[in-house]
């Protein structure tokens, strides 16, 4: 399953982190996830109860931020919320968008013991 593998993912980095600095547990891990990062959240929030278990991140607690998909049309510059990650432009029309927010899914901060 993809969102176990990425739970998996973000569990080795934020130990990677922690044990870097030499501490025994993480108190607080703070993820952003995009809505247009191609995960289901809620698989995504099972996969992640799942695999921080027996990990130094058994105890946390897990803050995330969701992140609204916005595009900028490449033809006009027309900044618009979006949904998808092939949409078209509301004023112009064009397909020639960029995603500006949306596709985030990183850690954005771990507090540690
Ligand atoms: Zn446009």
């Amino acid at each position: 399953m993809h969102e176990l593998s990425i739970a998996q993912s973000i569990v080795e980095l934020a130990e990677e982190k922690a044990r870097e600095r030499q501490a025994s547990a993480i108190e607080e891990l703070e993820l952003e996830i995009g809505c247009l990062a191609g995960v289901e959240l809620q698989t995504l929030e099972f996969a992640l109860e799942s695999a921080v278990k027996g990990t130094m991140l058994d105890k946390a607690r897990i803050v995330r931020h969701y992140i609204d998909g916005e595009a900028c049309c490449g033809e006009c510059g027309t900044r618009f919320p979006t949904s998808a990650l092939y949409a078209s432009c509301p004023h112009c029309g064009s397909w020639l968008i960029n995603i500006l927010h949306g596709k985030e899914l990183r850690i954005k901060s771990i507090v540690i013991k």
